[in-house]
């Protein structure tokens, strides 16, 4: 398989077949995002993404999962998504789930009808980076998208039974905003009905205009202390009635964590309480990635 640039995928896809649906990303605009600037955005044709699902065939005996790339791949119209999807599982018949990365305004654009028949056609997972429960935040991160069109846009999809995998990230709002990130992304996560939430602690690329803001001290990052101290905030505010699986298990983070709110709630809140005073418990910095 021939990829274009560099390929990202959630933690949760490592093992799954990656196919290219679109190049970059459509947006491509988030201040701290260095995924996609040298990708010039465009949707790649059927003929070129069924090529691609044929020749996977040809070097995969079997296919557990499959991921539909670039960075919102879900920008494409119900009208071309689902052939997409239908040849994907044609080829790949064995295939349990196939996700794609979306963002909140893809599913907006969708009926409650259409998201029914991406989900019948096969899609059975969106990932979306909400990355702050805060209009400040994200009005400032350039993310396009409210924080209440991001509910509206996960409870559309989780109500038509596509399952949502939502990700925030701790210290996005830096030392200004930590207690108004930290408070309206937990009680995002409350509010939306995720099925999943995952946690990314920031990491300033060069290159990006939020580097710019560090370097001319516009925008102070975090230390540990205070991103742990977000997170429990993020926690106590994140009152879900429904379950809601929650990790922090991406390179990003220092401090590990996994468990589903309600329940776990108080065990994940001891988590990083104790995290606070017990280095062992925390990732090494020299570890972390994107
Ligand atoms: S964070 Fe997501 S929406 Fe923003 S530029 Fe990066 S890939 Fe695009």
């Amino acid at each position: 398989m021939k990829y274009e640039g560099s390929v990202y995928r959630p933690p949760s896809e490592a093992h799954s077949l990656i196919i290219q649906v679109t190049i970059g990303c459509s947006h491509n605009s988030c201040t701290f995002c260095p995924m996609y600037a040298d990708k010039k955005f465009r949707i790649r044709s059927f003929e070129e993404v069924f090529a691609d699902l044929e020749e996977a065939r040809r070097e995969n005996s079997h296919v557990e999962r499959i991921f539909f790339a670039d960075g919102d791949a879900l920008c494409l119209s119900t009208e071309k998504l689902t052939p997409l999807l239908g040849a994907a599982k044609a080829i790949f018949p064995e295939c349990g789930r196939i996700g794609v990365y979306g963002r909140a305004e893809n599913i907006l654009q969708k009926s409650d009808k259409e998201l029914l028949r991406l989900k019948d056609a096969g899609l059975g997972i969106i990932y979306l980076g909400a990355e702050s429960g805060s209009s400040e935040v994200l009005k400032r991160v350039n993310k396009k998208e409210t924080p209440d069109e991001i509910v509206e846009a996960v409870h559309r999809a989780e109500s038509a039974g596509i399952p949502v995998s939502v990700t925030f990230i701790s210290g996005l709002g830096g030392r200004e905003f930590l207690e108004e990130h930290a408070v309206q992304t937990g009680k995002m996560i409350g509010a939306m009905g995720a099925s999943y939430v995952g946690l990314l602690t920031l990491m300033v690329a060069p290159g990006t205009p939020l580097w710019d803001d560090v370097a001319s001290g516009r925008f102070i990052q975090l230390k540990t202390d205070e991103v742990l101290k977000e997170l429990e905030h993020i926690l106590i505010n994140a009152n879900c009635e429904k379950d809601c699986v929650i990790r922090s298990n991406h390179a990003s983070n220092r401090l590990v964590i996994k468990g589903t709110l309600p329940d776990d709630k108080e065990c994940l809140l001891n988590q990083a309480h104790r995290a606070m005073h017990d280095e062992k418990m925390l990732r090494p910095d020299r570890f972390r990635g994107f």
